[in-house]
Formats: structure tokens, sequence, C-alpha cells
């Protein structure tokens, strides 16, 4: 190896990146850009991943070297923070990218609910006019339920409130002012069961989000009300889902993601045309793959000059130190 290459810090990007993103960081000087690869892994200095790549001890183990790691996701749930802080590594994730992509699937899927658009869209196809079994609910007027009023919950609320809706949010780790400022009305997590006629969660997955949604939650859902999941799979306890449909054959379900995915082809979930699925595509837009990608990018410059990147891991919001071990 010449001088110059010792000099240079050795980058990876283990999973899918958007081209211009990466030609960019190419032209970097200070940046010896290789391939992903068991031969790659030991000399290994900074790396990008997705939530596809695990990072664990074992994973660690085979990049020695590595100092800066950057998740080009929201979700850090993939990443054992305290194995790559014990090691002294900077980490990053990158909250600003996927907000809208997100916010806008989850509306998606609330409207999919309430217009039934997959049974529309099968009726027409099969050549069946009887309109009558595809009766609609309304959003105007009625009341959406935000848990977790971060950044995607945020703009959830705003879009709700643009149909009309009467925002109520749970979120434990925001004050009242800024509820307020969102036009949120507080309130406890069970009464958000029993005031909304829509709930979509937007939580991070942790020990006090997992299985937050169980049966006793679903039984306060109303005949008609709307449940969306676009944050992580395990935030509803998808056995107690599919008891409460077995047993109440009420509300409608959109979800996106899963407690394992893929969802397998014979869960019990796939067995109701109330509940709508998608493949964890909320954040899968042409424009949010290319501005993570940027965002991973920079983030990475900004852990190895040693400066503030978008997203600092662990995270400073209170709800993570509140239930760090
Ligand atoms: P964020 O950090 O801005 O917001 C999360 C909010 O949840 C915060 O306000 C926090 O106070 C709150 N919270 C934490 N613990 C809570 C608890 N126990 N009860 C209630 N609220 C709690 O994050 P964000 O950018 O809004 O993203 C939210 C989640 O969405 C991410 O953690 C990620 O897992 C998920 N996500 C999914 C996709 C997808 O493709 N489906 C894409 C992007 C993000």
């Amino acid at each position: 190896m010449s001088t110059s290459q010792n000099t240079l810090t050795t980058v990876a990007i283990a999973d899918r990146f958007h081209a211009e993103a990466l030609a960019s960081l190419k032209t970097n000087p200070a940046l010896n850009i290789v391939p992903f690869d068991d031969a790659s892994r030991p000399e290994l200095q900074a790396l990008i991943v997705r939530s596809k790549t695990k990072i664990n001890d074992a994973f660690l183990a085979t990049v020695p070297r590595l100092k800066a790691l950057v998740t080009a996701t929201v979700g850090f749930d993939h990443i054992d923070i305290k194995a790559c802080t014990a090691r002294g590594m900077r980490i990053a994730h990158c909250p600003d990218s996927h907000t809208a992509a997100t916010a806008e699937h989850t509306f998606a899927l609330v409207l999919a609910c309430a217009r039934k658009i997959p049974d529309l869209n099968i009726a027409v196809h099969e050549g069946d006019w009887t309109r009558d079994r595809h009766v609609g609910v309304e959003l105007s007027g009625k009341t959406y339920g935000v848990i977790g009023l971060g950044r995607i919950g945020s703009r959830v609320a705003r879009i709700a409130q643009g149909f009309g809706m009467k925002v109520v949010a749970f979120d434990p780790y925001r004050d009242d002012s800024y509820f307020e400022e969102r036009g949120a009305t507080r309130v406890g997590l069970d009464e958000l069961f029993h005031l909304a006629n829509v709930i979509s969660a937007h939580v991070p997955k942790t020990p006090e989000t997992h299985h937050m949604i169980h049966c006793y939650r679903l039984g306060l859902l109303h005949a008609d009300s709307i449940l969306v999941n676009t944050s992580r799979g395990g935030v509803i306890k998808e056995e107690d889902l599919i008891t409460h449909l077995r047993q109440k054959k009420h509300g409608r379900f959109g979800l996106d993601v899963f407690e394992t995915e893929p969802l397998a082809r014979d869960s019990g979930l796939l067995e109701w045309p109330q509940v709508i699925v998608s493949p964890h595509v909320g954040a899968h837009t042409a424009e949010a793959f290319r501005a993570v990608s940027y965002e991973a990018a920079q983030n990475l410059i900004s852990l190895l000059k040693d400066t503030a990147p978008t997203g600092p891991l662990p995270p400073p919001e209170e709800w993570y130190s509140a239930i760090r071990p």
C-alpha cells in the first residue's frame, strides 16, 4: 500500500445506495471506497448499512478496525448500540429523509382501509358492480389517534387535520407545549383507543413499545375502527390481532411491518380481507431513497470529521435514556 493510501479511510456500503450519492462519496479524496465483502471486512474503517445488516458482536468481530457506522434508515433496532460504543465507535442514523414517505404511506393505508380500495379493485377486475357491498367510511369529522408524536407521527397528525379530523395523541416523552404546537390533545394510550376512529403507530421499537397493542387494547377498538402500523413489527401483538379478527371480525387494519419479515405466506393475518398489507415499504419512494443516501453519506463524513451528524446514536431523546439498560 502506498503512503497516500495509508492516510485514506477505507469505506464500504453494505446495502442498496443511490448511485448519485455513491458518486459524490467517491469524489471525496479522503475516502477509499471498496466493495463490501469478506476480503474487505478486516480493513474497513467506516461502513454504511441499512436494516438488512444486523450489527451485533458477531458482526463487529469481522470488522475489527471499524470506527464509524451509519445506518441509512430512521430505525436503528438492528444495531447493538452498546456493543458499538463499547468498541469506541461513532454511530449515526438518518432521521430526516423518510418522514414524508412514511407519513404518506400511513395515509395510503388509512384511505385504503376506509374506502376498501383493494376490494374495489378486485371487484372491477371481476366485473362486479354490486356497489352496496363496498360502502366506505368518511374521515372528516372523526378522531385520529397518533401513537408516538415524533417526526412521522407529527406529519400524520397534520395530514389528518387536513382531512378535518380532530387529533389525539399518546407520547409520554413530549411536553404539553409540544402537543399544543401540533394541535394534538394529549391522552393516555387506553383513552386513545376509546376515543379514536383511526389510529396509527409511529414509535421506535423498544422494550416499552413491544406488544404495546395487545388483546386488551384491540378489544377497545370501535366496530368500524381503522388501525395502521408503519412503525415496526412487534408493536402490535400479531397473535392477539388474529384472535381479535377470529372472535370479533371487526375493524380494518393496515400493516406495513410484521413481527417476522417477510411475512409467512400462511400467516393468519392474510386470511382477512379487512387486513391490508404492504411489504415494509413505508419509506420506499424514489425521493426518500435518494435523500437518505445523501444524508447517510453526509453523516459518514461528519462522523469521520468529528462533527455532528443529523442523527447521532445513542439518540439524545429522553425515551431512549429511559429504557437504556
Ligand atoms: P421519532 O424518533 O421522530 O419519533 C418517535 C416518537 O415515539 C418520539 O416522539 C418518542 O417520544 C415516541 N416514543 C418513544 N417511546 C414511546 C412509547 N413507549 N410510547 C409512545 N411514544 C413513544 O421517529 P420517526 O422518524 O417519527 O419514526 C418513527 C418510527 O417509524 C421509527 O422508529 C422507525 O422504526 C419507523 N419507520 C418505519 C418506516 C417504514 O418503512 N415502515 C420508515 C421510517 C421509519
